[in-house]
């Protein structure tokens, strides 16, 4: 790894500043217990398009990261109920990949004999 110039590392330290976790907004985390900070080196240029897009998005980039990277986790890490996994019923709708009941009619009865 070769080391960065002072203006890559200027720019480097910026968006550490701007992506630490500790930043205070609110939806994102406070500094504290529960929280961790994550550092990131990023190209400079991908750091100044992610917060043109933040500041397009009415947000910060602190909060821009956030919720990009929970939106990729999720769609990676837990179960979209694809349309072709999910069963209906007339009592509920339940996806057959995961098993979670995604909605159901409260004034029917939601077990029962030959009912999930
Ligand atoms: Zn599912």
């Amino acid at each position: 790894m070769t080391t960065p110039t002072p203006e890559e590392q200027a720019a480097v330290d910026a968006a550490i500043e701007d992506v630490t976790l500790g930043v205070s907004s609110p939806t994102g985390a406070e500094p504290g217990e529960g929280t961790v900070q994550v550092l990131v080196r990023v190209p400079a240029g991908s750091r100044d398009r992610w917060k043109a897009a933040a500041e397009a998005k009415g947000t910060t980039l602190s909060e821009f990261v956030r919720s990009c990277c929970d939106e990729q986790a999720e769609k990676l890490l837990d179960c979209q109920h694809p349309i072709a996994h999910r069963k209906m019923f007339p009592w509920a709708e339940i996806c057959k990949a995961c098993g979670k009941r995604l909605w159901e009619n409260p004034r029917t009865p939601h077990r029962g004999p030959g009912r999930v």
